[in-house]
């Protein structure tokens, strides 16, 4: 039985690849897995750079159990089911008048994947997705069933919210949403010089803003999007310019295969780490051609999140995945981590555990919380079981 990511760079020979539809059907997987002495990964969509569902073992599937449980309009609050994708739910949210919060630049991931990884978007006011949970459905590793938020279970609840898959199967999401609304993208070109000098007033100005550069040009595309208030306009633009839904205008296509290595630096480190890379991309990587992306990220307080406790600038590199992108990786992660960065849970870094013990304060908490739930490991794959402290 093989299983693969998106890019196909991650690649399992596993025992079994196991579908589930109903959360008895997941529980009793679990239970007979853990009596089995298996252990398993749960795969949402697949689209993480990092070995987070590799397993030799078992993986279970968790795409079968999709679907919007029950709205609270007035709380503007939905409990969704852990295998929905985002692109599903879009529609479904938006009869209810409501919106999630943030997404990312694609839509193709399960929520539960999403949550899993603190996937973001951009806007200086915009936490990422894990930020928006406030209760969770949970299969534990001895198969039963529990459910936690802040005031239940809150220490399950801390290190499941941004758990890397490893705290249990997640079957429901209770998600903090929004109102719907109409935005508006901008997409534009200007010098990186340019563009440069204006991030605080941009990232100040807009709701959301990011750019990108690419290597090889002195341009940066720059995109902006805010509510406005109008009709969608459709068919939507092709090419930016999308005046739409949030779930209509956030979600691009990234149909070329590659690999992503992001870190999150503080954001008063944002604008000097982007310089750095630009400097060793033209000093040392000059033929790299895929292109350097900035975001930003409200601080949260989860304890493995990206952006616990700081205002985050978020800066990717890409590459081809025909391309051996090691040697340029390594070398952006050492400029990365001297500013202060944390990398993307769901994309490519070389840290070890003690590293990740630097990065985060409460790294300890989470794996002693974590082992408490699951003392055999059941949820745990050879990469994420490395990193534990000694
Ligand atoms: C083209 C592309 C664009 C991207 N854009 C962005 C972006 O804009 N912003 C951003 O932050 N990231 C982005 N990512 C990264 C992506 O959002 C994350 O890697 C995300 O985790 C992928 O979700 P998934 O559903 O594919 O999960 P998978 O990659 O399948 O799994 C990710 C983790 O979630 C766990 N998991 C999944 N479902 C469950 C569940 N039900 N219970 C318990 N654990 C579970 C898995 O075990 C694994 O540890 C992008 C990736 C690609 C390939």
């Amino acid at each position: 039985m093989q299983w693969k990511n998106w890019s196909g760079r991650q690649q399992a020979s596993l025992e079994s690849l196991v579908f589930v539809r109903s959360e008895a059907q997941a529980s009793a997987v679990v239970r007979q897995c853990a009596q089995a002495g298996k252990t398993i990964r749960v795969a949402g969509a697949g689209h993480s750079h990092a070995p987070l569902v590799t397993n030799d073992s078992v993986i279970v599937d968790s795409s079968g159990l999709a679907g919007l449980i029950g709205v609270d309009r007035q709380a503007q609050e939905a409990w969704i089911k852990a295998g929905s994708s985002i692109y599903s739910l879009g529609g479904q949210l938006h009869d209810h008048g409501l919106a999630l919060k943030n997404q990312g630049d694609i839509d193709r991931q399960l929520l539960g994947g999403a949550i899993a990884t603190g996937t973001h978007g951009t806007g200086r006011n915009f936490q990422n997705m894990s930020a928006s949970v406030t209760g969770l459905h949970i299969i534990l590793a001895n198969g039963e069933q529990v459910e936690c938020s802040k005031s239940e279970l809150p220490e399950l609840f801390n290190i499941a919210r941004l758990s890397v898959g490893s705290a249990g199967l997640i079957t429901r999401i209770r998600m903090k949403l929004q109102e719907s609304v109409v935005l508006s993208e901008h997409i534009h070109v200007a010098s990186y010089d340019d563009t440069v000098d204006r991030i605080a007033g941009l990232s100040a100005e807009n709701d959301r803003f990011e750019f990108f550069w690419y290597p090889g040009t002195d341009e940066a595309n720059i995109k902006t999007i805010n509510p406005v208030v109008t009709e969608p306009e459709y068919p939507l633009a092709e090419e930016g310019g999308r005046v739409a839904w949030s779930y209509e205008v956030l979600p691009n296509h990234r149909p070329h295969l590659h690999t992503e290595m992001e870190y999150s630096v503080p954001a008063e480190n944002g604008q000097a780490c982007f310089a750095a890379i630009r400097h060793l991309i033209h000093h040392r990587f000059p033929s790299v051609r895929w292109p350097v992306e900035y975001r930003t990220v409200a601080a949260d307080d989860i304890w493995l999140s990206m952006a616990s406790d700081r205002e985050t600038v978020t800066i990717s590199v890409h590459q081809d995945i025909k391309l051996d992108e090691e040697p340029y990786y390594r070398a952006c992660e050492e400029v990365f981590v001297a500013y202060g960065g944390r990398p993307h849970w769901g994309k490519v870094n070389y840290l070890n555990g003690d590293d990740f013990g630097r990065i985060y304060p409460r790294w300890h908490d989470w794996w002693r919380v974590r082992d408490q739930y699951d003392p055999e490991g059941v949820f745990l794959n050879d990469y994420i079981r490395g990193l534990r402290p000694q």
